[in-house]
């Protein structure tokens, strides 16, 4: 049975538009996954007080046979792979950051996993490059779509726009 999800992808370490696009290569290669939308890149300022270095991000969907706990453990793990190690504290720089946002309609509230992502409605970052590959997404839980919900944004925090996606 396929499953239909989005993967937030970010980094503000290193080189940070090549990490994405390498992390979003390997989710293409993730057992029964396949790449269906990538988003394009944005520049974006730091969420939170722990880091002043601007972020690239952006969004995929996949297709997958994955269970959500599994695709976690995959993300984990490629995370790991490409030299994330656990941070000092909470949005701490990173190499690359993959969140699960949407896993199809399911809305679940676990101690590793929450679903849809429980921060995604308040971050333009997100919600900006989601709305571009899914606009008339619903989310499970607030009841509105994507572009509803970057209509409503609080968020203040800059997102630019950087680069066409040139392939995955
Ligand atoms: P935020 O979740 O606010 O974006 P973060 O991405 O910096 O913060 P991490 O340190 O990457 O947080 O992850 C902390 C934990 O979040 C992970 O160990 C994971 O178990 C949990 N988690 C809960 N829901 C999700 C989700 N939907 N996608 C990814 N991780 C999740
Ligand atoms: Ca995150
Ligand atoms: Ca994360």
């Amino acid at each position: 049975m396929e499953h239909r999800a989005y993967i937030g992808v970010g980094s503000n370490q290193g080189r940070k538009e090549e990490n994405c696009r390498r992390a979003v290569r390997e989710i293409g290669r993730m057992p029964q996954t396949r790449l269906r939308e990538v988003s394009t890149w944005f520049v974006t300022e730091p969420w939170g007080a722990a880091s002043t270095e601007w972020y690239v991000n952006g969004v995929v969907a996949v297709d997958t046979g994955l269970q959500p706990a599994t695709l976690l453990q995959r993300c984990q793990a490629l995370e790991k792979e490409m030299g994330r190690r656990p941070g000092p504290r909470r949005w701490a720089d990173r190499v690359i950051d993959l969140d699960i946002l949407f896993f199809n309609d399911m809305v679940l509230e676990g101690p590793e996993l929450t679903i849809p992502h429980p921060e995604l409605h308040r971050r333009r970052f997100v919600l900006v490059p989601l709305c571009e590959i899914a606009p008339d997404l619903k989310h499970a839980r607030l009841g509105s779509d994507i572009r509803e919900l970057l209509a409503r944004v609080e968020d203040n925090l800059r997102v630019h726009e950087v680069a066409a996606p040139q392939g995955a």
